[in-house]
């Protein structure tokens, strides 16, 4: 741990003393640490897509003017580039909404069903695109939750699009949900590639990936799971894992009924 110590002499009409004071800061510099490596990986995650973009709009100018072929690649490089930008600009934005002193959860009633249809309604044709099925499951009645519909919607995505995003063809993707006495259960669970158990322990972690390369390559951000977990914990709930390589994930976000 780090300790900050300071003593000072006390003179007071004719008493003597020293006051000697401690002060853990093993937490401030902890935070500290942590916030100054988030800036670091912001900006490598911006400076990365612009770049891109930059280069590519050079290209554009000196080169291939006469190539309509190739300047459609550069075209579309910028595209996917500027795509990355928005994606990452957004997850920063709500990670930092809901991080800020003011971000309140409402408590309305939620049925699990309807935030299960939303979820599986947006998601439905890119699955479909991919070959990838895509089910719910609901252990009746439906449960029933006091709860923040909007935050609930968004946990769901996140496991969901990661499920389509990482899962080849012929998989299938179920959203489950289960009332356990006085807690209820939400799985997401695939039947896709699967994650090596070392990399659990950090997988909610902010910018955690467990292959960069891929994650950019359909689109990730890095920041989902971390979205994921904020907002689980917002709502009194928690997230964990269960996944075996080769097999598929499990996401399972448990809150109280
Ligand atoms: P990303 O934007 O990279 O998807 P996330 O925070 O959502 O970031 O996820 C972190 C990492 O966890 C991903 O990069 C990916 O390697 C892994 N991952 C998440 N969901 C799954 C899944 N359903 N199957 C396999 N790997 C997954």
């Amino acid at each position: 741990r780090r300790l900050l110590v300071g003593a000072t002499a006390l003179h007071d009409e004719g008493d003597e003393g020293i006051i000697a004071v401690i002060v853990d800061v093993t937490d401030v510099r902890r935070l500290e640490s942590l916030r100054r490596d988030f800036v670091a990986n912001v900006s490598h995650e911006l400076r990365t897509p612009v770049a891109a973009v930059r280069s590519a709009a050079e290209t554009l100018r000196t080169s291939v003017v006469s190539d309509p072929n190739a300047a459609l690649r550069f075209v579309d490089m910028i595209e996917r580039n500027a795509q990355r930008l928005q994606s990452l600009i957004e997850d920063l934005l709500e990670l930092s909404r809901i991080e800020s002193k003011e971000f309140r959860l409402k408590r309305e009633r939620v049925d699990i069903a309807g935030v299960f249809n939303i979820v599986v309604g947006l998601f439905r044709e890119r699955a479909e695109r991919k070959q990838i099925r895509l089910d719910m499951r609901i252990v009746p009645p439906s449960p029933q939750l006091q709860s923040d519909q909007r935050a609930l919607e968004q946990i769901l995505s996140n496991l969901v699009e990661n499920a389509v995003k990482y899962c080849p063809a012929g998989s299938s993707v179920t959203l489950s949900a289960e009332t356990k006495g006085d807690f209820v259960r939400l799985a997401v669970e695939d039947t896709g590639p699967g994650i090596d158990e070392k990399h659990l322990p950090r997988l909610f972690e902010r910018f955690y990936r467990v292959d960069a390369g891929r994650s950019r390559e359909v689109g990730g951000t890095g920041l989902g799971l971390s979205i994921v977990k904020h907002l689980s914990e917002a709502l009194g709930g928690k997230v964990s894992v269960e996944s075996r390589l080769g097999q598929g994930s499990t996401f399972i976000v448990v809150l109280r009924a």
